[in-house]
């Protein structure tokens, strides 16, 4: 029988599992924290009752994906949630703007520029399906769907500054403007329109859901589907070397590339190791968990049914507070993520005080204490927030890496969204998940697609170590629908 170890258990750790158990391989996963599940972990962060998502709280693009069409996730307990908005954006005065799951219903609110923000989404929410299955894997392949997919290059491959300023209205340039900061990147340079694209149509339709009991429900869903398919996971195994592994056919790492290299320990050839160790991270997080009495009084009043609210003002605001985080220097107003994922999911609260789980954008590497600052910018939207504060617990960059060790200095992409990682990452190559030694495979979000609790880079590396080793995968399994509506 063929073996893999797959090192670390995160998403793609875990559906890199799932895909080579289902085609008979057997699978050990071997994790360094006491938790399985990496950026898929939920935890009660503040007081008892309260259910936090760790890291990854919104996933739109884990529906109807390659890999959750293949497995079906809900027969081991996965359900999705969406709250009655996908997401916000507040603006001074109690202005704002917010993403409904209807084109038509978010360009209403923007008057007669309305038309501009449905000619950039109404034709790519159509034709969603075939580009995300585009998008959603290595660059270098014949695409299926060519002219979906060079209606989506054209507007990716823009600056996110220009889409912004065609929107023609202040509001719908701040909407897009958060969207589009998701990539950790300036938002002048080419491609920087790539992650807002993608996300912003996925809202409209798929929406961004959460799981329902916590992103743990994920990691829960992914291992009950490995153990029933005869693998196993064991925590609190930290692997340094492959030399402390077991002889086994196949090896996946969801570890960072240089994490990798280290693990591969002069057996890679020289250049793939350079290229391993040259990988660019991106800026960090500033992670601050809330226990909140009433949830936020958003003065912008949608923005108190969104699941997520980006606080970071105008689009000119946000360009420049993520320019300076790109160049090291922490702005005075960064750019904040709120999540308020009990709205989709509300057994998450304990009676009327809700979690709420926010982080910032700072350099990487930042030392420095952002908490008030995050506070006081929430409260600047939503006077009475900070009365309303029941516990706070922080996260800094520090402990975001020493957490999970593919959070290079806090960098919660696993990879720089520059424009030659987005398209060649971790390294040009024809396999991307080819680590350069027989058998071993890298498979985090440092490979095609990137970020995303979506499990694709995994299910990718997978397939790419079950071709090598020739071993057919079944690919004609039922397709099942992922799309479980719960609102
Ligand atoms: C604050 C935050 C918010 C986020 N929000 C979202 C969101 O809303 N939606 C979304 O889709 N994504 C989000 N993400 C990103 C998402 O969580 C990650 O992109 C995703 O988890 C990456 O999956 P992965 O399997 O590649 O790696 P990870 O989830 O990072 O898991 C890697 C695992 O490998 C283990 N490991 C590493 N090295 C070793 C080793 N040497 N030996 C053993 N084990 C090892 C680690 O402990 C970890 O458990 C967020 C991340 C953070 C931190």
């Amino acid at each position: 029988m063929t073996t893999a170890f797959i090192v670390g258990s995160g998403p793609n750790g875990l559906a890199a599992a799932v895909t080579l158990a289902s085609a008979g391989v057997d699978v050990t996963v071997l994790e360094s924290a006491d938790t399985p599940g990496g950026g898929t972990r939920s935890v009660e962060a503040t007081i008892p009752g309260l259910l936090h998502d760790e890291c990854s709280g919104f996933h739109p693009l884990a529906l109807e994906n390659a890999f959750s069409q293949h497995f079906d996730l809900a027969a081991h307990g996965l359900t999705w949630g969406w709250a009655p908005a996908e997401y916000a954006h507040p603006l001074d005065a109690g202005r704002g703007a917010v993403a409904y799951r209807s084109v038509a219903d978010t360009a209403a609110q923007f008057g007669d520029a309305g038309k501009r923000y449905s000619t950039v989404f109404a034709p790519l929410t159509a034709r969603f399906d075939r580009i995300s299955s585009e998008f959603l894997q290595p660059m270098a392949h014949f695409p299926s769907h060519p002219i979906a997919l060079a209606h989506f290059g054209a507007r990716a491959a823009l600056p996110a500054t220009w889409l912004g300023a065609a929107l023609g209205s202040p509001e719908a340039a701040a909407l897009w403007a958060g969207v589009a900061a998701h990539a950790f990147h300036p938002l002048s340079t080419p491609l920087s329109s790539s992650i807002g694209v993608a996300l912003g149509t996925a809202a409209h339709r798929y929406g961004w859901p959460v799981a329902v009991g916590g992103s743990a429900s994920i990691t829960g869903a992914m291992i009950s589907l490995l153990t029933s398919l005869a693998g196993r996971v064991e925590t609190g195994r930290t692997v340094t070397s492959l030399a402390e592994l077991p002889d086994a056919d196949l090896v996946l790492l969801d570890t960072s590339p240089q994490s990798a290299a280290r693990i591969l320990d002069g057996r890679q050839p020289p250049r793939i190791a350079r290229a391993y160790n040259r990988f660019r991270h991106g800026p960090a997080a500033y992670q601050v968990a809330f226990a909140v009495e009433g949830g936020i009084p958003w003065r912008y009043r949608p923005a108190r049914e969104s699941g997520t609210v980006h606080v970071g003002g105008g689009l000119g605001q946000v360009v420049e507070s993520e320019r300076a985080v790109w160049r090291g220097q922490m702005p005075s107003r960064p750019f904040i993520l709120v999540g308020q994922q009990y709205l989709a999911d509300p057994a998450r609260s304990a009676g009327d005080v809700h979690p709420i789980d926010a982080y910032a954008h700072v350099p990487a590497g930042y030392t420095g204490d952002a908490r008030d600052l995050i506070i006081n910018r929430i409260e600047h939207y939503a006077p009475g927030f900070r009365d309303r504060i029941r516990a706070v617990t922080v996260r800094d960059t520090a402990a975001i890496a020493s957490h999970n060790a593919n959070y290079v200095g806090g960098d919660i992409t696993t990879g720089a969204n520059t424009a030659r990682q987005l398209l060649l990452r971790p390294r040009a190559a024809v396999d991307p998940y080819a680590t350069g030694v027989p058998g071993v495979y890298l498979c985090s979000a440092a490979t095609p697609p990137g970020a995303g609790a979506h499990g694709l880079c995994g299910w990718h590396a997978a397939r790419s170590a079950l071709r090598s080793a020739n071993i057919p995968f079944p690919d004609s399994e039922t397709r099942h629908d992922t799309r479980l509506f719960r609102r």
